[in-house]
């Protein structure tokens, strides 16, 4: 409520009206769905990281999206948080023990997941909370010495994509995974740089299209897409509210 609020406030003051719009009436779906989750019926939908069930998950707004079904009141994660860690569970041995983990930007209620799993787990960030700082475009960790490489939503903040890129093959072990997330605008043929990282994007700094296998399809990188179609049945999807979206597989097949 108090992100609505803020949220309402700034949109506001930027005079981005169409967003004030969202806010407000996402505030009212607040209060609509905390009202059937108190006397309607608890077990439509599941959240798979923390357990919550409930009606449905609520709606998760903020500049430049506004996403029904989304946002798990139990622990904040959204769709795409939730069918990742499912393409995760059944698609690779990311929970095998023994392996080495880091992830930039860590997304919170994962991160718990996985700290509380035991798992050999590192996050760091440029300024948001994790376990360590640090700049995905110069990391402090080896050459080749990390199994799964998380950057999810993450690349499209970065104006240094290819050096990004760069050192995250640097840091994978041969047959190591970066398993990456970035919004996608499939109706975009070829991506672009904006001139300045845009308030109405959610102050991203280039817009992905159609091209984004392409772009990180370098040298020393196989690059695989998965999405939760290939995982669960569409009942399953719609029980755990799992989005569509794809992830991208960027696996470290030689050292250039
Ligand atoms: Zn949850």
């Amino acid at each position: 409520m108090t992100r609505l609020l803020r949220f309402a406030l700034v949109s506001l003051r930027r005079r981005h009206f169409d967003f004030f719009a969202n806010a407000v009436s996402s505030i009212l779906d607040l209060f609509g769905a905390t009202v059937k989750d108190a006397f309607g019926e608890r077990s439509v939908v599941h959240c798979n990281i923390c357990g919550w069930t409930g009606n449905s998950f609520y709606r998760h707004t903020g500049p430049g999206y506004d996403e029904k079904n989304s946002l798990c009141p139990g622990c904040l994660c959204q769709d795409r948080h939730r069918a990742l860690l499912v393409i995760l569970e059944k698609c690779t041995d990311f929970f095998s023990p023994g392996k080495k983990i880091v992830e930039v930007a860590p997304e919170r209620n994962l991160e718990t997941l996985y700290v509380n799993q035991g798992l050999d787990y590192t996050s760091f960030d440029i300024k948001r909370r994790a376990m360590e700082q640090g700049d995905v475009t110069r990391m402090r960790y080896l050459d080749n010495s990390i199994d799964y490489f998380l950057c999810l939503h993450v690349l499209e903040h970065v104006p240094g994509e290819k050096e990004a890129l760069c050192e995250i093959h640097r840091v994978l072990k041969p047959g190591g995974c970066a398993v990456v997330q970035v919004p996608v605008d499939w109706n975009l043929p070829q991506s672009y740089e904006y001139p300045m990282a845009d308030p109405r994007d959610t102050f991203h700094v280039r817009r992905y299209g159609r091209d984004f296998i392409k772009r990180t399809n370098l040298p020393g990188f196989e690059v695989a897409s998965k999405s939760i179609n290939d995982c669960l049945s569409n009942e399953d999807i719609n029980h755990f509210g799992c989005s569509r979206e794809p992830v991208f597989f960027l696996k470290k097949v030689s050292a250039t």
